[in-house]
Parts: C-alpha cells; sequence; structure tokens
C-alpha cells in the first residue's frame, strides 16, 4: 500500500500573491489536480486515518505542531477543511485559520484560547447576544470578569483597561445597531497594554474588512452567514496572526472542536460566489437604504454604507464594501402595527440568521440586554437582510408593508 497522494497536498497550489482578489477567491483552498482533475475537492468522510508503518504512525503526532497539513485523524482537519481554513485565511490576510462547527462556536473558541481565570474582558456592548450569555455564564464561571463598553469609545479605551485586561473583543459593526468601531484606535491602545484584540468580522465577511490590516489578532467569521450563503449549513472560522495561532490551535484541539465534512464543503462551495453575491446584496441594500430614508414611517436607516448614516465615515475609512443586513428605525408606533407590516410580508422571511440569497425581516429589540450605554433609539428597531431578488419586487413587498404600519388602527 502506499501513502495516499495527500502527502504532499497543497503543494501544486499556483502562487497566489501575483493574483488579484477575485481570483485568489476561486483558487485559494484548491488544488484540482490532486483528486484527478475534479474542481471541487472531494468530502472526506474520516475518523480513523490508518498508518502504514509503526514510524509513520509516531511521526504523525507532531505533524500538525509543524503546521503540515496531512491527514492524522478525522477531527485535526482533511482535505475538506483546508480547502476552506486555507481560502479564509487568504482572503482574510491571516496566518492560518481553524473551522468550527457553528460561528458561536468559533467565538467561544477563540475566548477561551486567550483568556484564563482572573483575567479581564473589554466586550463591546455591541456584541452579538449569545456572545454576551457566554462572558455573563461560563467566563463568569471560570473565573473571567467582563466588562461592557460603548462600541463607539475609541482610543478611550485606555480608561477601561486594567492590569490584568488581556482581552478586548470587538464586533464591528454591531449586527443589530450597527455602530462602527475606531478598530485601529482600540487596536493601539490594546497593543501598548499587552492586550489582543479579537474581532467579530461577519458583517462584512473576509471581503469587505481586512481585519490583519487594522490591528486584529483574531478574527471571526459565523461562516454560516455570507461565506455558506444558502441558509443551509453551519460554520464557524478563526483566523489568526503568526503569533496568536499557537493559542488558537493548541486550544481547539484541547476543546475538541472541528466541523463536519459537510458543512466544511458547502462553505467552501459558498466560498467561491461570495464576491459576485456580496456586490450584488451590497448595491440592492444601499438602492433600498436610500429608499427607506426617504420614508416618513423610517426616522433613521443604520447602514453604514449611506452618506449621513451613523459610521459612515469610520466605514468608509477602513471597509472596502458594506453587505445586505442593516437597521431600520421607525417612527414610533404601536407593536401591533410592527405586527401587521411583519405578519402580511410576501418576500422577507421572519427567522433569524442572515447572509443567505433571501431577504428577511425582524424586530431587533436589543435595548433591555445592553448595559454600558443609554439605550438611544426612540422608536422600534428592525433588521433587514437584503437578498438577490429582484430589487423591485423587495420594494413592492416593503412598500405594502410600510403601508400597513402607516394605516394601522388600533
Ligand atoms: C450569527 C452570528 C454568530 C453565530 O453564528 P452561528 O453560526 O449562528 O452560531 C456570531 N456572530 C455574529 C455577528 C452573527 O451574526
Amino acid at each position: 500500500m502506499t501513502q495516499p497522494v495527500l502527502s504532499t497536498l497543497m503543494s501544486k497550489l499556483p502562487d497566489l500573491s501575483s493574483l488579484r482578489e477575485d481570483t485568489r477567491i476561486i483558487l485559494s483552498g484548491r488544488d484540482p489536480h490532486r483528486y484527478g482533475g475534479m474542481v471541487n475537492p472531494p468530502v472526506f468522510h474520516v475518523s480513523t486515518v490508518l498508518a502504514e508503518s509503526i514510524e509513520q504512525l509516531n511521526a504523525r503526532d507532531h505533524l500538525e505542531d509543524l503546521g503540515v497539513q496531512e491527514m492524522v485523524y478525522g477531527c485535526t482537519g482533511t482535505p475538506t477543511s483546508w480547502a476552506l481554513e486555507n481560502a479564509v485565511a487568504e482572503l482574510e490576510g491571516g496566518h492560518r485559520c481553524l473551522a468550527y462547527s457553528t460561528g458561536l462556536g468559533a467565538v467561544t473558541g477563540a475566548l477561551l484560547a486567550f483568556l484564563k481565570a482572573g483575567d479581564h474582558l473589554l466586550m463591546t456592548d455591541s456584541v452579538y447576544a449569545p456572545t454576551r450569555r457566554f462572558c455573563n455564564g461560563i467566563l463568569k464561571r471560570f473565573g473571567v470578569e467582563t466588562t461592557y463598553y460603548d462600541p463607539l469609545i475609541g482610543a478611550d479605551i485606555r480608561s477601561l483597561l486594567r492590569p490584568n485586561t488581556t482581552v478586548v473583543f470587538t464586533e464591528s459593526p454591531g449586527s443589530h445597531t450597527f455602530e462602527v468601531q475606531d478598530i485601529p484606535a482600540i487596536a493601539e491602545v490594546a497593543h501598548a497594554h499587552g492586550a489582543k484584540v479579537l474581532m467579530d468580522n461577519t458583517w462584512a465577511s473576509p471581503l469587505f474588512f481586512k481585519p490583519f490590516e487594522y490591528g486584529v489578532d483574531v478574527s471571526i467569521q459565523a461562516g454560516t452567514k455570507y461565506i455558506c450563503g444558502h441558509a443551509d449549513a453551519m460554520l464557524g472560522t478563526v483566523t489568526t496572526t503568526k503569533e496568536s495561532w499557537p493559542e488558537l490551535q493548541d486550544c481547539t484541539r484541547q476543546l475538541g472542536q472541528c466541523a463536519g465534512p459537510d458543512d466544511l464543503y458547502l462553505a467552501q462551495r459558498g466560498f467561491r460566489t461570495l464576491a459576485v453575491r456580496l456586490r450584488h446584496h451590497q448595491s440592492s441594500a444601499l438602492t433600498i437604504a436610500e429608499w427607506l430614508q426617504s420614508r416618513p414611517e423610517v426616522r433613521q436607516v443604520l447602514y453604514p454604507a449611506l452618506p449621513g448614516a451613523p459610521g459612515h465615515e469610520i466605514w468608509k475609512r477602513d471597509f472596502l464594501g458594506a453587505s445586505g443586513l442593516f437597521g431600520i428605525e421607525l417612527e414610533p408606533c404601536a407593536e401591533e402595527a410592527i405586527a401587521d407590516m411583519l405578519n402580511g410580508m410576501r418576500l422577507f422571511g421572519m427567522g433569524y440568521s442572515w447572509g443567505g440569497y433571501e431577504s428577511l425581516l425582524i424586530p431587533a429589540n436589543v435595548q433591555k440586554i445592553r448595559t454600558a450605554v443609554p439605550w438611544s433609539f426612540e422608536g422600534p428597531l428592525l433588521r433587514i437582510h437584503i437578498g438577490l431578488e429582484d430589487i423591485d419586487d423587495l420594494k413592492d413587498d416593503l412598500n405594502d408593508g410600510l403601508k400597513r404600519l402607516r394605516n394601522f388602527r388600533g
């Protein structure tokens, strides 16, 4: 028996550094000629990987630490996982990436990798709610103290640092309230203090924000959203700088975390069309955001790409584009009026998650869970995801919905 062809996996990849981004999205992580010319990597369903000899079995133990991508065991990486992980690391501009079974798993795995009992964590008040639950639950139980900070704090985060502050967690923009954080200002202060900067970069995807150019040490993606892009798989990724990689790798292996092969496959397939999908999401979202801005029922549109919207200046300075998710602050109205609007939508679905090809619309009233800064919105918030449908159909549906809202008589 010969050792499988996988031992030199990835060796045939073209040099991507001379190629432009859209081309790198297509090529990164793939090596078709290693698998008889198949365009997509095969889906490896595996736990046990047999060795040819005792010598080979023993030699395997150190392969991962040496950075060698060779199959040793199902959980420590397969060509299916590397196809995605290498592609995400390439596009985000980090050193290496590890896939997790969910975005939340990636968030909690990354936090566990860089925190220990007695540490102090600075967490943005705009964070994804389940991340907050983890901080207030398991992290607290294991002796990590969390302070929530104003997402717009910028360099003033200095005043919140304590000698034991080891992690500053950012999420920009917040996925319900869309504050755009000054990541480079926060990173400069955090690094001077010796703290790591973690970022949930799901909104922009690896395409529209390059975290490692702005001082982020560890970037997290809920791959469930735009990377998968079709509302049919769960996945998370954590990408790090070279310096932060050993801690992430060690912690991930201790936790026994990995993603399932079918979801990894769907994610790497979705990844190939990320750029075309996101540009379409962006252009439709911008058109609809502008249109909503002019509506009398709408008090404010929270879309950083919209000129004049909160966070637009920093977004323009740091981001390369905007995705299809944004917020709408309505003029104050009855809860039943919103129910009337949402229950009658024909194209906009109601459901959690986002980043798929379909449009979604849900209430986003997170005021009860914010703790660092007083809630500043007077009207109710909706969260909208603009999918890939025809934009005039989407407008018609929203137009009818806003009419129901306006005409509601309780
Ligand atoms: C959805 C989401 C997550 C969690 O992803 P799951 O795959 O659903 O666990 C984390 N962060 C943000 C910003 C998200 O929107």
